[in-house]
C-alpha cells in the first residue's frame, strides 16, 4: 500500500455526494467534496424514501434522524380527476412488514441537512467551486473549477446531476481513447424530454392528513400529493408533454412564471373534497422542470465514475437510487483504497468495471420500471388509461411494496454492520395480504397481456393521438 492517502474527488453535494462522503468518512477514506451552489440550501418537494434507501441511512446512523423529520405513509389512495376513488390502500405495514423499513415522506431539505449536518468531515465540502473541466493523467485526475482553483486525487465521481459535467468530461476520455478495444462499442446515451414537472410545497390544507399520499390520474397528466410532517403539503405534477408543442421547455420558477401553467389544474380534485385550488393557493415554492430521463450504459472509464442522476434519472425512484449507488460505489472504493496494488489507472477502472457490472442491471430495472410508470400514470391515450385503472386498481399495492424491497441484490454498506431493525410485524408465507398478491401476480401475465395485445389491435385502428391536458 501507498504511504499517500487515496483521495476521492466527489462532485455535487446533493442526496448522492453526500451518502457517497458519509460512506468514505466511516471508513476513513479520504475526500474532497466541490459543489457549484454557495450552501446547502437548495430546491425541491417531498422524496419517499423507501428501505432500499432508507437502510443505507440506518447503517451510517442517519435513519433515526430522518424518521424524526419524516411522516410515516399510512395511506396511498388513488382519484381521478373528477373526485371519483379508484383505490385506497392501507400502506401501514405494507414494506415494515417485509423489511422493518416504513415508506417515509421527507422534505427534500430535510434529508439534504441531515446528510450535510452529520457528515463528520464539513471542512470537506467547498461550496461556491463549480466544476468545468476534469483532465486525467497517468498518476491522478485534476478537477478544474470556475473560480480558477484545482483539486487533485485518484478517482472523480460526479454526483453531479443529470447535467454532469464529470460525465460530458468522462465521454472526451472515451473519445480520446477509442482505439482502446474496451471503449469500442461504448455510446453516450442522450437524455430523453418527453415530460414536465411542476412542483411546489404549501402549508397545510384543511382535509389532507399527514403521512397519506394523494394520485389523480388526469388525462395526460398526474399529480401526486404527498403530505409530511406537520401536515406539510408537497406536490408534484408530472405532464406528458406533446410532441408539437413548440413551447421552449425550460426551467422556471416563482408563482407569475408557474402560475399559467396551473390554470388547467385548479379545479381537479385531489381527493373526494379538497381541490388542487386549495393546494395552489397555501403553495409558497413553484418550480416547473423539464424531465429528462435516460440510462447511461456507461457509469465509469479510467479514473472517472458517475453516480445518482448522472447515471440513471428517472421519475419515480431519483433518490433511493442515488443512494443506492454512493453505496455501492463507496464499498468499491474503499476496496480499492485498502489494497496493496498501486493506484494505476488501469487498476481503478477494473475495480470500478466490476462495481458497474454488478449494480448496472438492478439500476436499469428501476429505470424501466419508472420509465412505464410514468407513461401509463400520465393516461396520454385511452388505452393507457385503460391500462393504469387496471393496474392501479388490482397491482398498486404489490407494485408499491416490491419496488424499493431488500433483496440480496439491494446495496448496502459492506464495512458497516447491517442495523439489527426488525420488521414490526415478522414476514410470513401466511401473510393474507401477500398471498393475495401472489394470487395477482400468477394472473398478471395472462390478464396483462390479453388486454394489452387487444388495446394494440384497436390502437392500431385509430390514430395516435399526443398527451395534453385536457
Ligand atoms: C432542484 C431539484 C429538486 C428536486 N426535487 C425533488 C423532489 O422534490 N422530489 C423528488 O423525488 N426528487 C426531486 N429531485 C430529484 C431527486 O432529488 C434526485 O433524483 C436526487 O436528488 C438525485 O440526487 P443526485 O445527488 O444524484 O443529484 P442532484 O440532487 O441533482 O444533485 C446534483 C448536485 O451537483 C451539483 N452540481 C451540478 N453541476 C455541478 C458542477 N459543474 N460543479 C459542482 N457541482 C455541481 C448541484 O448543485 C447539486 O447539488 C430534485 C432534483 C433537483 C435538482
Amino acid at each position: 500500500m501507498s504511504n499517500r492517502k487515496f483521495h476521492v474527488i466527489i462532485v455535487g453535494a446533493s442526496i448522492a455526494g453526500l451518502t457517497l462522503a458519509h460512506c468514505l468518512s466511516s471508513a476513513n477514506v479520504d475526500f474532497t467534496i466541490l459543489e457549484a451552489r454557495a450552501s446547502q440550501i437548495t430546491q425541491g418537494t417531498g422524496l419517499v424514501l423507501q428501505p432500499n434507501g432508507a437502510r443505507i441511512l440506518d447503517q451510517l446512523g442517519l435513519y433515526d434522524k430522518v424518521l424524526r423529520q419524516a411522516a410515516r405513509i399510512v395511506s396511498y389512495t388513488t382519484y381521478f380527476d373528477s373526485g371519483r376513488l379508484l383505490l385506497d390502500i392501507d400502506t401501514r405495514h405494507l414494506t415494515s412488514r417485509r423489511t422493518g423499513y416504513p415508506l417515509s415522506i421527507i422534505s427534500r431539505q430535510a434529508l439534504l441537512s441531515i446528510l450535510f449536518d452529520y457528515l463528520p468531515r464539513q471542512d470537506r465540502i467547498r461550496f461556491n467551486k463549480k466544476v468545468i473541466q476534469v483532465t486525467p493523467s497517468a498518476r491522478e485526475v485534476t478537477v478544474h473549477t470556475a473560480d480558477g482553483s484545482q483539486v487533485s486525487g485518484d478517482i472523480v465521481v460526479g454526483a453531479d446531476g443529470v447535467h454532469s459535467i464529470v460525465r460530458s468530461q468522462m465521454w472526451q476520455y472515451i473519445q480520446s481513447n477509442r482505439h482502446a478495444a474496451r471503449f469500442f462499442l461504448a455510446r453516450e446515451i442522450p437524455q430523453k424530454t418527453s415530460f414536465a414537472g411542476v412542483f411546489g410545497t404549501a402549508d397545510p390544507v384543511p382535509g389532507l392528513k399527514a403521512g397519506v399520499v394523494y394520485r389523480t390520474f388526469g388525462v395526460g397528466w398526474v399529480m401526486l400529493i404527498m403530505v409530511g410532517k406537520d401536515a406539510q403539503v408537497f406536490w408534484f405534477i408530472s405532464i406528458a408533454w406533446p410532441h408539437t408543442s413548440r413551447q421552449a421547455w425550460r426551467r422556471q420558477q416563482g408563482k407569475t412564471s408557474v402560475a399559467p401553467l396551473m390554470a388547467p389544474f385548479l379545479d381537479k380534485h385531489v381527493s373526494g373534497e379538497v381541490t388542487f385550488m386549495e393546494i395552489y393557493d397555501r403553495t409558497s415554492s413553484f418550480t416547473f422542470v423539464p424531465l429528462e430521463e435516460s440510462f447511461q450504459n456507461q457509469w465509469s472509464a479510467g479514473r472517472f465514475a458517475c453516480i445518482g442522476d448522472a447515471t440513471t434519472p428517472n421519475i419515480g425512484q431519483g433518490a433511493n437510487c442515488a443512494i443506492e449507488t454512493a453505496a455501492s460505489v463507496g464499498n468499491c472504493i474503499v476496496l480499492a483504497s485498502k489494497t496493496d496494488a498501486p493506484w494505476t489507472e488501469a487498476y481503478l477502472e477494473s475495480r470500478l468495471q466490476t462495481w458497474e457490472n454488478k449494480y448496472r442491471g438492478r439500476m436499469r430495472l428501476f429505470s424501466w420500471v419508472s420509465h412505464s410508470v410514468a407513461r401509463v400514470e400520465a393516461g396520454g391515450n385511452w388505452w393507457l388509461r385503460l391500462l393504469r385503472s387496471y393496474f392501479g386498481y388490482y397491482h398498486s399495492a404489490m407494485g408499491i411494496a416490491l419496488l424499493g424491497d431488500l433483496t440480496p441484490q439491494t446495496a448496502q454498506v459492506q464495512h458497516l454492520s447491517l442495523p439489527s431493525r426488525r420488521p414490526a410485524v415478522p414476514k410470513s408465507r401466511s401473510d393474507p395480504q401477500e398471498r393475495n398478491w401472489s394470487v395477482r401476480f400468477s394472473g398478471v401475465p395472462v390478464v396483462s397481456t390479453m388486454i394489452v395485445a387487444l388495446l394494440f389491435i384497436v390502437q392500431s385502428l385509430t390514430r395516435p393521438k399526443d398527451g395534453g391536458v385536457n
